[in-house]
């Protein structure tokens, strides 16, 4: 019988307000029927989230942070269920779920580690002539209720990346998935649940993002909104949540450089990695590689092995343990993709293996001579698609790259020293990776964008810093004549 969804609201299964058929994006076939949230029903989570808020803001650091060691633990139990689930409903190759689940239970213990290590400071008010007799310290307080609209392309972590942080805090949440892939955050309610988190705490409500996020965003309850998705829609949110503090983290087409003075096999090294950097879950990871520029000097080998790389990668269902890439998440990425390449091809872009496609497959794609203007160039791709550029001088390099109107992740190979700080300077990003490619994370790096990639940082702690407000307390020490 195919599973049916409810919302998690005030540890209760609530019934929704529709029911939607997920289906999974490379087999077709119906997983779920889910319930999806109407406009009262996110107004009700909010409210039950600043009820809980009342009590939870009392709950010490020292439990918030067992409540969610055990929740990684319980991820780590349940680590190739879940993993299946998530391969399931985004079509992410199992390997790479697996990969996902494990990250999560990093982010979940950070996130309890980072629970007991909340510090304030004491403030030097004699500093200023006026200071002089004062003691001062400040607090830091959670906000309240967190609202939370995540992505379709990493339904585990990513949602770890704002519930994690907001439970830390000692913050209340309410939770919308993304349309694709409930079922990953729904798991949630058991695992905190089951972990002793208070009813109330954390509400998850699937549904529209277009019907839902006024709500989400304007409801006066709601202090704080982050929201990890499209620079489209990041824009919209952060419109509509006018004077309430916001996280965007969003989209960019990540740049990687490649130096000259590689020997062969180091070259094919980086190579093997540039590949798994650009096309990893058919490239719909925010940090995929999408520009390449090389040392002309080494451009030629570079693209051949790039190209023997990118053929070797296994096409297949996301449940089987060799396969590398899977559907697209739907048949809009595909349309907009194959226009996109069309539009290339059509400008004088040379295609080097892929282009073609197999119902929502799109096969890895190597392109070289792609003009700046087509949207290849410009506009983020989301897809198995890579652009091979040429360059003679390392600032060439680092303009090119900075010539974008993102700037989330740079990566940069190099093994000239002076270079290597050149590029740590100069490239306009939120992350300069050297000697690694763009598409390194790990959960407790500060992360984050420049430009149209965002606003605010993730990465445990710097997502608490934003999710809490700083109190400062003076007291006069010679008010009564000492
Ligand atoms: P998306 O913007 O379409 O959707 C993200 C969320 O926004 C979903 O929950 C969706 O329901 C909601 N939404 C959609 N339309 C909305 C609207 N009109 N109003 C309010 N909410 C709406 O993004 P996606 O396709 O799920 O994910 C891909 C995007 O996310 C890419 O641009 C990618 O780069 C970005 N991303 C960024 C990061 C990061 O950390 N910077 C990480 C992962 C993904």
């Amino acid at each position: 019988m195919v599973k049916q969804t409810k919302l998690w609201i005030g540890g209760q299964w609530v019934d929704g307000e529709e029911t939607i058929a997920l289906k999974n994006p490379h087999t077709g076939t119906l997983i779920a029927e889910v319930a999806y949230a109407g406009e009262a029903h996110a107004k009700q989570a909010i409210e039950v989230a600043a009820e809980a808020f009342r009590s939870f803001r009392k709950v010490p650091a020292y439990e918030r942070s067992a409540i969610l060691r055990r929740v990684a633990d319980a991820f780590a139990a349940k680590r190739t269920e879940i993993a299946c689930t998530l391969a399931e409903e985004a079509a992410k190759p199992i390997k790479a779920a697996l990969a996902e689940i494990d990250r999560t239970v990093q982010t979940y213990l950070f996130a309890a580690e980072a629970a007991r290590d909340i510090h304030s400071e004491t403030v030097p008010m004699d500093a200023a002539p006026r200071g002089e007799h004062h003691v001062a310290y400040t607090v830091k307080h959670p906000l309240g209720v967190v609202t939370a609209i995540t992505p379709f392309n990493f339904p585990a972590n990513l949602v770890a990346h704002k519930v994690g942080p907001a439970i830390a805090a000692g913050n209340t949440m309410v939770l919308k998935p993304a349309e694709q892939t409930p079922l990953t955050s729904l798991l949630l309610a058991d695992l905190f649940q089951e972990a002793g988190l208070p009813d109330g705490v954390l509400n998850i409500i699937p549904g529209y993002g277009a019907k839902l996020s006024k709500m989400l965003t304007t409801h006066e309850d709601v202090a704080f909104v982050t929201f990890t998705g499209s620079p489209r829609v990041g824009k919209l949110i952060r419109q509509q949540a006018e004077l309430r503090r916001v996280t965007l983290e969003l989209g960019s087409n990540s740049p990687l450089l490649i130096d000259e003075g590689f020997t062969p096999d180091e070259l094919d090294r980086i190579a093997a990695e540039a590949t798994a950097g650009a096309f990893n879950y058919s490239g719909q990871v925010c940090i995929s590689i999408q520009r390449t520029y090389v040392h002309r000097s080494c451009f030629d080998s570079f693209v051949e092995r790039m190209v023997t790389h990118a053929r070797a990668l296994k096409i297949g269902d996301p449940l089987d343990a060799n396969t590398d890439i899977s559907a697209l998440i739907n048949d809009a990425a595909t349309t907009r993709l194959k226009q996109w390449l069309d539009h290339a091809v059509a400008s004088g872009a040379k295609v080097e293996t892929g282009g073609t496609f197999d119902g929502n497959i799109m096969h890895p794609t190597v392109l070289t001579n792609v003009p700046d203007n087509v949207e290849l160039s410009c506009e983020e791709a989301f897809g198995p698609i890579v652009l091979l550029d040429t360059f003679d001088e390392w600032g060439e390099a680092i303009a090119k790259a900075n010539h974008s109107k993102f700037g989330l992740n740079a990566g940069a190979f190099t093994k000239d020293l002076q270079r290597a700080m050149q590029a740590a300077e100069e490239l306009e990003a939120g992350g300069v990776l050297l000697n690694q490619i763009p598409t390194f994370r790990i959960d407790q790096m500060p992360y984050g964008g420049i430009k149209e990639s965002g606003v605010g940082r993730e990465g445990v702690r710097y997502a608490m810093e934003d999710m809490m407000d700083i109190k400062m307390v003076a007291i006069r020490t010679n008010a009564y004549g000492h």
